[in-house]
């Protein structure tokens, strides 16, 4: 015997060692998730690392640098116009410089108030203006005193082109001759030390020209004692106007030396200035500066971040793709599960079905198993049958008859109607089996229960082989009376088919004996009782003779 199960089970490929699809294509929904989540954190912060140093350069170091290069176009300016206050050698000159100055210092000033409050940087600006207002103080006192130097050296040269005119009488003696041109020489060289003045710029050096032309003046006085007049009067109006000139209190060499250190002051006034301008220059370009590293130091920690970016996009990338590889994976190999069940239960349904190629996995998958179902079905209906029927004569069984007559005595039917059972046992059937041998006992019991349900209304009534050579009938609806009539019915057509029976003690064919019993409407009763009695009303039957019916009421 074949001991394969019906339906073998389907294997469940190891579910309980590997998470299921739902769970591993879960996680990884959720790892990619949070991949994305992450690359646009990292995104956001280096988009807002971006913004924050394009603010920067825009607003502060750009502008920083602007105002730098500007303030050192200005300064370099305003130093040259400071170089042209300072070398101005005419009033006119002095005052076109000033004016520049003012205005490259204004124009500063106004650059400065629009950039910064760096209060170093104002107060620098407002020394300047005041220290090159002194400047011009002293610039003016400078180009006066270089007036008046060079007004004096006119002064003396018109002396020397009057004394150049002085003719001494034709009778003049020849030592007042000499003493004349003892006093031309001697202006000659007064003449000579008063333009060296011009252009000696050590104080020491004055001081011993200054002594060297008062000698020379003394000199000339001294010389011009000896002359007669009026070559006395001329050239002692000479001697005087030239000691105007060159002498105390305020003479040439003091001038000289004033002038000198006018120029010294201007000097150090200029470079006074110079250097703060210097210092604005250098704040300013200081701040820039500041700025400018301040940008570099974001623009290296930008480019680290996007290194670090980098590596990180690199590493998304290859997880991401090892998600995509894993899911096709995880995906072939569903697909591939999904496959081999639905051959698995094409074949347990025995039918290798071509399904509709434009189906997918799922659809062929549902099919299978429609159809498994409805085989089951089918295959279930047809046990069901099969278990509730003889097999050899092809009627209901015991069992059939078991569940049947417990419904029939259920409360709900049992107190609607009457209900008649019919026990029919074949008589002498021992006999007939020894005479004509096991196989037509079969064939003659199949023909007995092919006769018995010709009688029976099948749609309400229902036969069945209680076993061996005995039957069974149950009669719903059918009271005592009703019941002996079918009994009868039946007696008659087991004789109308005349079996046969060579052996039997009360015929020449096959009879039967039936014992009926009725339980009344209403009436209480179970199954044990009931066929107990129909067992008592077929014993009486046989033992009154056989071939006949008996209702267990009618005993006694
Ligand atoms: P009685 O009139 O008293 O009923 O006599 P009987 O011989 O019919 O009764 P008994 O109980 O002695 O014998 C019944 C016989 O029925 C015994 C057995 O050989 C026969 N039998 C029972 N079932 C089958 C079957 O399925 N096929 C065949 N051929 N014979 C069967
Ligand atoms: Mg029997
Ligand atoms: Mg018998």
């Amino acid at each position: 015997m074949n001991n394969k199960p019906l339906f073998p089970p389907i294997s469940k490929t190891s579910n309980n060692r590997r998470l299921s699809l739902v769970k591993q294509l879960g996680i990884l929904l959720v790892i990619g998730l949070l991949l994305f989540v992450s690359v646009g954190y990292v995104l956001q912060t280096r988009l807002e690392q971006t913004q924050s140093i394009l603010n920067d350069l825009t607003l502060n170091t750009i502008p920083a640098m602007n105002n730098a290069t500007r303030s050192a176009l200005k300064s370099g300016e305003l130093m040259s116009a400071l170089e042209s206050l300072t070398s101005a050698t005419t009033p006119a000159e002095r005052r076109i410089a000033e004016l520049e100055v003012t205005e490259k210092l204004k124009a500063l000033e106004k650059e400065t108030s629009k950039i910064t409050d760096n209060q170093t940087v104002i107060m620098l600006l407002k020394t300047s203006q005041e220290e090159t207002e002194h400047l011009n103080v002293l610039i003016d006192q400078k180009l006066d005193l270089a007036y008046k130097i060079k007004v004096n050296l006119k002064k003396i040269w018109d002396l020397k082109i009057e004394a150049d005119q002085i003719n001494p009488p034709t009778n003049i003696l020849p030592l007042e001759q000499t003493y004349f041109m003892q006093w031309q020489i001697a202006l000659l060289q007064t003449l000579s030390f008063a333009y060296k003045i011009e252009n000696t710029e050590r104080l020491s050096d004055l001081q011993e020209i200054h002594r060297l032309l008062e000698l020379n003046l003394q000199n000339m006085d001294v010389v011009s004692t000896n002359l007669a007049a009026p070559l006395k009067k001329q050239v002692e109006q000479i001697n005087t106007d030239l000691r105007c000139i060159l002498s105390d209190p305020e003479n040439l060499a003091e001038q000289q030396a004033n002038y000198l250190r006018i120029i010294g002051r201007t000097r150090g006034r200029e470079h006074f200035i110079h250097n703060m301008i210097s210092d604005y220059s250098n704040i300013t370009n200081q701040q820039s500066l500041v700025e400018y590293n301040n940008l570099n130091g974001k623009i290296a920690s930008l480019a680290q971040g996007m290194t670090t970016q980098k590596i990180w996009f690199i590493c998304g990338f290859i997880l991401l793709s090892t998600m995509i590889i894993a899911t096709l994976g995880l995906y072939s190999y569903a697909v591939k599960r999904l496959r081999t069940l639905t051959q698995k239960i094409n074949l347990m349904t025995k039918g290798s079905h071509n399904l509709p190629s434009n189906r997918d996995e799922i659809d062929e998958l549902f099919q299978a198993f429609d159809e498994f179902s409805n085989t089951i079905n089918t295959q279930t209906r047809r046990l069901e049958s099969l278990s509730l029927t003889d097999s050899l004569t092809n009627i209901a069984n015991r069992r059939a008859f078991d569940q049947r007559l417990l419904v029939e005595l259920s409360s709900d039917k049992s107190s609607r109607y009457d209900l008649s059972i019919l026990l029919i046992d074949v008589d002498y059937f021992k006999q007939y089996n020894d005479t004509y041998g096991h196989i037509s006992g079969d064939e003659a019991l199949q023909k007995i229960a092919s006769s018995l349900e010709s009688i029976i209304n099948k749609e309400t009534d229902l036969l069945a082989r209680y076993g061996g050579e005995e039957f069974v009938v149950i009669l719903p609806n059918k009271s005592a009376k009703q019941a002996e009539e079918i009994a009868q019915q039946m007696k008659q057509v087991i004789e109308l088919i005349n079996i046969e029976h060579k052996t039997s003690k009360i015929a020449d064919a096959i009879t039967v004996s039936i014992g009926i019993v009725t339980k009344v409407k209403n009436g209480k009763t179970d199954t044990d009782t009931l066929m107990k009695n129909a067992d008592i009303a077929l014993y009486h039957s046989k033992a009154q003779g056989r071939n006949q019916a008996t209702h267990i009421d009618d005993i006694n």
